[in-house]
């Protein structure tokens, strides 16, 4: 039986292999074949942390033998011995997953340090200091990414020992000093875990090879898998490389760099570097760096071999690179290349760029965008004027543009909290870490007083598209009472304050922001993914401004127009009460009468500011109970506007009470309980069109979709009110007007009879959801409460609201396109749930063969470009 290979030399694989080596562990491979200098070593598989897990956690002989092999040939190859007091390999222990996860994962250096070996490196360099800060490095990150002790134990006791000797920085420490801090570190490691710290090398590395794995199912890990739709069942591979030193000294340094500026996308190499640092040091933006244009007067070598090597993995990858690198007393190695995470800015300006430099096509380049990237521009800037009079109080870095306005909030959990009971909240820290994720989801714009471009704050922002200002060292925070004091005033929890994100501005006070518009690189990159798509983008809209906001977004019609939200504005909820409480069709009748002109009134304006693009509108769907008064006062006040008892009314509002309102007395039922309803509806929409047809000579052709259909019968039923007053209208006005009407699909006894209901519907919506509702039967209402436990325990990776489930309400939706589509070959057909503009249901949308998805204004793009995409991917695998 052939053995199965689960760890691979660097020289063994490459660039292809990155399902199975990681991404960082299939560039070091392509980077080793093309001749780069890189610190040897090997990638132990994501099949190899598959397995663990499905060994119960253990890691099996068979690939422990394999790694102990590699660690071999690594010996070999760098002439170095693990353990050896001589002369020490030493490495690193690194995660890799497919797609990088920043921060989510842990790095461990320096492994192979022991109370032996460190002092063969201090001979063999000649540098005692070196030896034994690089051990303590080594010790504190051992015990706190694979035991688990905190950090902040042993940066207390390093604290501690500055102190004792009077000074402010590590770098004052000397050998003896560190020798301390060694002696300390080991003492503290005893009393945590009732033992020594390990001093074998063997068992060093296989503690953090478990510990790579064991972090892919850490909570950070699976928030972020959630966020950014990675399956769970994919793994890291572990990395572990040979160790090069960039603290041995002033011709050694460490640096990362991208090949064109991450926050505008300008060609230029972007990057930092520390001289006589260790890579975390630049990471943990501890330490501000130094600009990579600086390395040509202080290595000018290096800097051009860097420079070399830099355009040419650019060329190689035809995209911008992130590289890590580290010089070892005057030589370059390369510990990292990756595609470079970007602003969305910069990653339109890239794809057009590359696009007219000849590296891409257009369709390669509109595959290099993130369609929910796009969001970040789809979001506000500040209003010009209101800026001019706006006086910054700090400025820092500008780390990840935008403009952001909000309460400001201390922690992670506290900004979390706030934003969920619907505070607009921006978040500052010192520093942020993977522990922040949530919170920094959750802000509007993120501040940091500590870290570089490349400080975790700063590259988790930019992914995720947030504004976010770094490295803001003028402002003195006190994080333990939540203040912060800049320009000599002291501001607290819950003041607001805003942040410029592309200037690095921080302002003391609210600035309001506007809407932002799609022009230059943008507006050509959506032009080439309107040319390639074949599905149809179209919005949900239920007023003119929410319709002219999604045409400028680039909808080619409305997908969903709510008609109820119109009935909660303030002049009209009385009339929507008197028909909710009225004892009989009479009075119902003169209350929806009231309704009628203002409702005329709405589809009007939506008409005009659609001009001939398609309007779906939906006739009333939620429970009526919804609209009622539920504070005694205003039953109190609505019963005498109505000139009844509050005792009746009262009792009426209580007859109304559902005890499972979702799946009540609302959608079409309410026509069949009171056909008045879609009576008076109906004319609202066929009065207007034909207003706007003959004022504004638009093309109009209604389309009226009726809501939560479960049976064919009931569809006919209300179909039936909605043709007669149609024609009756159409007929008096002398207008030649053709209209639709169709269902929601959303109920799952519809999309199971969809033939059926094919047979009285000119076109379908997927109301996915309640489709996703009633198909897993949790409350779209409540299962926030639940759902976390389920990611926790990954029995369900995302939350099905969003992303839709393929494999369950996927298959009914597949269903009903193919029963409807026998029953009636060209029925049209739609989705118009939140999955409409989310990227992988778009896809699926697509796959599917639906003629359009309609989503909130505000995610036209993105659904257009996922559009693309989806058309551009089926082709290729044609
Ligand atoms: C749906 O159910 O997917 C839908 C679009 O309707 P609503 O969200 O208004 O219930
Ligand atoms: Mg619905």
């Amino acid at each position: 039986m052939e053995v199965k290979k689960y760890v691979y030399l660097f020289s063994e694989g490459n660039a292809s292999m990155r399902n199975l080596l990681g991404g960082k562990g299939a560039n070091l491979a392509e980077m080793t074949n093309l001749g780069i200098p890189v610190p040897q070593g090997f990638t132990i598989t994501t099949e190899a942390c598959t397995k663990y897990y499905e060994d119960g956690e253990i890691i099996s002989e068979d690939i422990i033998n394999q790694i102990m092999e590699a660690l071999a040939k690594t010996e070999e190859i760098t002439g170095k011995k693990f353990g050896d007091k001589d002369n020490p390999l030493l490495v690193s222990v690194r995660s890799g997953a497919r797609v990088s996860m920043p921060g989510m994962m842990d790095t461990i250096l320096n492994l192979g340090l022991n109370d032996e070996t460190v002092q063969g490196i201090a001979k063999l360099t000649g540098n005692e200091r070196f030896a034994y800060d690089s051990y303590r490095r080594f010790i504190q990150m051992f015990s706190d990414v694979a035991i688990g002790i905190e950090k902040r134990k042993f940066e207390d006791i390093l604290d501690e020992v500055k102190e004792e000797k009077g000074v402010e920085y590590d770098t004052d420490l000397d050998a003896e000093d560190l020798k301390k801090v060694v002696i300390k570190y080991k003492k503290l490691y005893v009393k945590e875990m009732g033992e020594e710290f390990p001093q074998d090398p063997k068992e060093q590395l296989m503690s953090s090879v478990q510990a790579v794995f064991k972090s892919w199912n850490n909570p950070r890990a699976i928030v972020y898998r959630r966020l950014n739709d990675i399956p769970s069942n994919w793994g890291t591979a572990v990395n572990v490389q040979s160790m090069v030193f960039g603290n041995m000294g002033e011709n050694s340094g460490t640096g990362v760099a991208f090949t064109r500026d991450p926050a505008t996308g300008e060609k230029k190499i972007f990057g930092e570097y520390l001289i006589n640092a260790q890579g975390e040091d630049v990471v943990a933006g501890i330490r501000t760096p130094q600009p990579i244009s600086r390395l040509e007067q202080e290595l000018p070598q290096c800097y051009k071999q860097f420079m070399d090597i830099a355009a040419r993995l650019e060329a190689h990858y035809k995209d911008m690179q992130d590289m890590e690198f580290t010089i070892e007393q005057g030589k370059l190695y390369f510990l990292q290349t990756r595609n470079g995470k970007r602003t969305a800015q910069a990653a339109l300006k890239i794809a057009v760029d590359l696009v007219e430099e000849g590296v891409l096509t257009k369709e390669e380049a509109l595959l290099k965008v993130e369609p929910k990237q796009l969001d970040s521009l789809l979001h506000p800037t500040f209003d010009a004027e209101e800026l001019k009079k706006a006086t910054p109080i700090a400025k820092g870095l500008p780390a990840s543009p935008g403009a952001a306005c909000g309460k400001v909030y201390f922690t992670a959990q506290e900004a979390k909290s706030r934003h969920e009971k619907g505070e607009k909240v921006i978040l500052i820290r010192l520093e942020t870490s993977p522990e922040d994720i949530e919170g920094m989801v959750a802000a509007e714009g993120i501040l940091t007083i500590r870290g570089g471009m490349t400080s975790h704050a700063a590259v988790v922002a930019r992914g995720m598209g947030t504004c976010c200002v770094a490295g803001c060292g003028e402002i003195k925070i006190d994080e333990e009472n939540k203040t912060f004091i800049a320009s000599g005033k002291t501001y607290k929890e819950g003041d607001y304050i805003s942040l410029d994100g592309s200037t690095g501005n921080v302002y003391g006070t609210a600035i309001k922001t506007v809407a932002p518009e799609i022009s230059g690189y943008f507006g050509k990159f959506m032009e080439w993914a309107d040319e390639v798509r074949t599905l149809k983008v179209r919005a949900n809209a239920d007023t003119p401004k929410d319709a002219k906001q999604a045409v400028q977004f680039g909808a080619e019609g409305i997908g969903l127009c709510r008609t109820e939200h119109m009935f909660f504005n303030e002049d009209r909820i009385p009339a929507v009460r008197e028909m909710i409480v009225s004892e009989d069709e009479d009075q119902r009748r003169r209350a929806l009468e009231k309704l009628l002109p203002m409702q005329r009134e709405d589809f009007i304006g939506i008409y005009e500011a659609m001009e001939d693009r398609p309007v779906t509108i939906r006739f009333l769907d939620p429970p009526l109970h919804e609209f009622l008064p539920t504070e005694e006062e205003d039953i109190k006040e609505l019963s005498e506007d109505m000139g009844i008892s509050y005792e009746h009314l009262k009792s009426t509002i209580q007859s109304l009470h559902e005890f499972n309102p979702m799946m009540g007395h609302r959608g079409c039922r309410l026509t069949v309980s009171y056909p008045e309803i879609a009576e008076m509806q109906t004319r609202a929409v066929i009065e207007a069109a034909i207003h706007v047809k003959k004022e504004k000579g638009y093309d109009i052709v209604p389309e009226i979709m009726i809501p939560l259909v479960g049976e064919a019968k009931e569809l006919k039923y209300v179909k039936d009110i909605v043709v007669k007053i149609a024609d009756e209208i159409i007929a008096k006005s002398g207008v030649d007007l053709k209209y639709l009407v169709g269902t929601m699909i959303e109920v799952p006894r519809a999309a199971v009879t969809a033939d059926e209901i094919a047979k009285e519907a000119d076109f379908f919506s997927f109301g996915t959801n309640d489709l996703t509702q009633m198909t897993f039967g949790f409350s779209r209402d409540d299962s926030g409460k639940f759902l976390n436990s389920y990611y926790e325990k990954n029995i369900y990776e995302f939350d099905p609201f969003q992303k839709l489930d393929q494999d369950g309400v996927g298959k009914l939706v597949k269903m009903a396109v193919d029963l409807g589509k026998k029953t009636r070959e060209n029925i049209k057909l739609g989705i118009c749930g939140e999955h409409g503009g989310d990227p992988s249901s778009v896809e699926f949308f697509h796959n599917v063969g639906l003629n359009y998805v309609s989503c909130s204004p505000f995610r036209v793009p993105i659904a257009r470009l996922a559009a693309a995409q989806a058309a551009i991917k089926s082709k290729s695998q044609k």
